[in-house]
């Protein structure tokens, strides 16, 4: 998945070889090759130049270890850095102290919300938590019946109550039902658009000030490159997320939609989605990525 990448870095590795000491002249090219990688791996300009700047303090700063090859020496550099953005391990869901936790979903229509929410209802029961999934996009009616489909699938219900009542309000009967129902966790999905729009954040907006959720969690199609750093900047600046997951990793991504998320937000993606199926979906390891990206 992330061949180019590795091929790239490979190449910025042997610009050090041979040479025994980091110096600012002799990690030049280990950096523009390092940034050209890292763009091409769809990674917002900004988050790269923020990257390649701390790599490279942290690289002239680095005492040369004796025994230890300066591009090796660097590869663990970037390394280090890369899983340092992303957050160095994996941190799990938050879990309120009283149930049910509510955990609301924000993200762009097609990003992959809804398969989202059963993936996590599905995640949750192999932890033996019980789940209530809320369908609030009143504005397309097959969404609510996507919805009904993945909880019978999955044999977890679904509170929905048609395209006629206002999303605030079925979000706020939601949790209720879930208290009455006592069950663990509410998960609530909402409408998103093609693109970023005002009423769609104005109504997450009041969903979340209705339901006070104790995770906001934006999803986000890895394939959309460069655009998941734009989307994050919006969603958070303007509603507040407490995380993401990252959906279609299993597609043909580089996967640096992670470091802009990340960086942007400074919450944590939680999980990727990779497939299509219910069960595809697993707990975000940074570790796992950025060996993934340094092949
Ligand atoms: P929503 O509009 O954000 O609710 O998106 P959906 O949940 O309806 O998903 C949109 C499409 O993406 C559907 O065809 C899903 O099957 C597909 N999808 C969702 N997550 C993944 C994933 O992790 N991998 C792949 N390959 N497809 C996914």
């Amino acid at each position: 998945m992330f061949d180019a990448l590795a091929d790239r870095l490979e190449s910025a590795w042997k610009s050090l070889r041979g040479q025994d000491k980091i110096s600012e002249t002799n990690i030049q090219d280990a950096l523009r090759e390092v940034r050209r990688a890292l763009l091409e791996a769809d990674v917002n300009l900004q988050v790269v130049k923020t990257f390649i700047e701390e790599v490279r303090q942290r690289a002239l700063g680095a005492e040369v270890v004796a025994g230890v090859r300066p591009d090796q020496q660097f590869i663990k550099i970037v390394y280090d850095e890369l899983v340092a953005v992303m957050g160095e391990s994996n941190i799990p869901l938050a879990q309120a102290s009283q149930a049910p936790t509510v955990i609301l979903m924000a993200g762009l229509q097609g990003a992959g919300k809804t398969t989202a929410t059963a993936k996590l209802a599905l995640h949750l029961r192999k932890e033996n938590r019980t789940t209530l999934l809320v369908a609030t996009d009143i504005y397309r009616p097959a969404a609510i019946d996507q919805l009904l489909t993945l909880g019978k699938q999955i044999n977890v219900p679904v509170f929905e109550l048609g395209t006629e009542v206002n999303p605030v309000e079925i979000a706020r009967q939601g949790i209720a039902k879930g208290r009455e129902l006592g069950v663990d966790t509410v998960i609530v999905d909402t409408a998103g658009r093609l693109q970023i729009d005002a009423d769609m954040m104005a109504e997450l907006g009041d969903i979340k000030k209705a339901v006070t959720p104790d995770e906001v969690l934006l999803v986000v199609d890895a394939m959309t490159g460069q655009e998941a750093a734009n989307l994050t900047q919006a969603f958070h600046e303007q509603i507040g997320i407490t995380g993401a997951i990252l959906t279609k990793m299993d597609g043909d991504t580089r996967g640096g939609a992670a470091l802009s998320v990340r960086q942007i937000s400074g919450q944590p993606i939680k999980f990727i989605g990779v497939g299509e199926k219910v069960e595809a979906l697993q707990p975000f390891y940074p570790d796992r990525l950025a060996s993934r990206i340094l092949g």
